[in-house]
């Protein structure tokens, strides 16, 4: 099958065309700006990329043009629409109503719209393109992957917060999870690597990225995750606060004279590593040349947001009673051999040895940590598309 994957924002829009069976990207792209100018990037395998400028008024007009891309005579990778056999749909929250991904129907549109006050700036974009896509390819099967999906089997002990019951009941105050995709695909693939029987195994994965979670995957299962209700709680990220004392919202309010919309923003984009390092940046590149050239802010950056994934890491593994193995993805888990070192030096006390030539190997599933070492530490690329993919097909079929 030929699956068109589709990860649609409020301004943007990533898409894959994948081939099922092989695997292969066949072509992918972006649109930006949509509303605004418009513009369009499409790359066919081995091709060179092109980028054109279009008005796209709606998500409309830039599924057009990505169809358009696709089936272009001489750069397309399909000769025509009815080659694409399934549309799959990134969709950020699924609250209680979706433990799995599901085909979209008229009442699945329904329940994923009463998600919608839960990520009131996600949902929404996420279905405006499903019904785009709805328009401009009648009768294609399209199916819906859900961020938080993989956490639903999450125990009420991990996903309740100590507040009076009917904030649950009434609001649906309580711990979703996100990256629900990416643990998933690299818990899986973490078992696949190291030969572990996925039904039976303790893993953590890592995804450290600009967004950052953690999560501990029991079984097979997500039993626990660092991000909350939303994706603001847990680990100390690029620009967010990750988890903090409540009170200091207040605070922050009062001393500064200012809204708790206002609060949010600066825990949401003007915190985390890129507030610690006094705004010198987000991107860990940056901070490990500061940190090295002696810029003190940038290295306790650093530091916080290390100490913070090892303590989030040594508590999955109690959770669990154990762990088999810990695997690394995402921007910074692909990437950065120091930080990954720096973490694991947090737990000497497992056995845990790292390996500074395999830890240095990139772009590919490595066992970074020695053969004497008694937990397996790996990096695992993630492939949020190739697992949306897997999922269509498997609904589709
Ligand atoms: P993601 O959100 O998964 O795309 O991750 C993006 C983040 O990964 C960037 O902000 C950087 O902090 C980090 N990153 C990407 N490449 C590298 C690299 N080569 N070394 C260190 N960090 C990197």
């Amino acid at each position: 099958m030929k699956v068109l994957v589709i990860n649609c924002g409020s301004s943007s829009l990533k898409y894959q065309l994948i081939d099922s069976e092989s695997e292969q990207v066949l072509a992918k792209g972006l649109c930006e700006r949509i509303g605004i100018d418009g513009s369009l990037t499409y790359q066919k395998a081995g091709g060179e990329k092109e980028v054109s400028e279009l008005a796209m008024p709606t998500h409309k007009e830039a599924i057009q043009f990505v169809i358009d891309a696709l089936t272009n005579d001489k750069t397309g990778a399909v000769a025509s629409l009815s080659e694409i056999d399934a549309v799959g749909h990134r969709i950020v929250h699924g609250g209680e109503k979706f433990a799995s991904s599901a085909i979209v129907t008229d009442e699945m549109i329904k329940e994923v719209e009463e998600c919608s006050s839960l990520a009131p700036l996600h949902n929404p974009a996420n279905l405006i393109g499903i019904r785009a896509c709805q328009e401009l390819m009648p009768g294609v099967p399209m199916v819906g992957v859900f961020d938080t999906a993989f956490h639903q089997s999450m125990p009420p002990k991990a996903f309740m917060y100590g507040l009076p019951r009917r904030m649950y009941t009434d609001y649906g105050i309580r711990k979703y999870g996100f990256h629900g995709t990416s643990h998933s695909f690299v818990s899986k693939e973490t078992a696949k690597f190291l030969g572990l029987d996925l039904e039976n195994s303790k893993i953590v994965v890592a995804h450290l990225g600009n967004g950052a979670s953690i999560c501990a995957v029991k079984d097979g299962k997500s039993i626990d995750t660092s991000m909350g209700m939303t994706p603001l709680s847990g680990l100390v990220m690029g620009t967010r606060s990750g988890s903090i004392d409540p009170s200091i919202l207040e605070f922050i309010a009062e001393r500064e004279n200012i809204s708790l919309e206002q609060v949010l923003n600066i825990l949401n984009k003007e915190s985390g590593v890129y507030g610690l390092s006094d705004g010198l940046s987000s991107d860990f590149r940056d901070l490990g040349s500061a940190a090295e050239e002696g810029n003190k802010a940038a290295e306790e950056a650093l530091d916080v947001f290390c100490y913070r994934v090892a303590k989030h890491i040594g508590k999955y593994i109690t959770v669990m009673n154990g762990v088999d193995a810990i695997a690394f993805t995402a921007g910074i888990g692909e990437n950065d051999k120091d930080t990954r070192k720096k973490i694991m030096e947090y737990f000497g006390y497992l056995g845990i040895e790292i390996d500074d030539e395999k830890n240095s190997i990139r772009g590919e599933n490595v066992k970074i940590s020695t053969d004497d070492s008694k937990v397996a530490v790996c990096v695992i690329p993630t492939n949020e598309e190739l697992m949306i993919c897997r999922e269509t097909v498997a609904l589709v079929k």
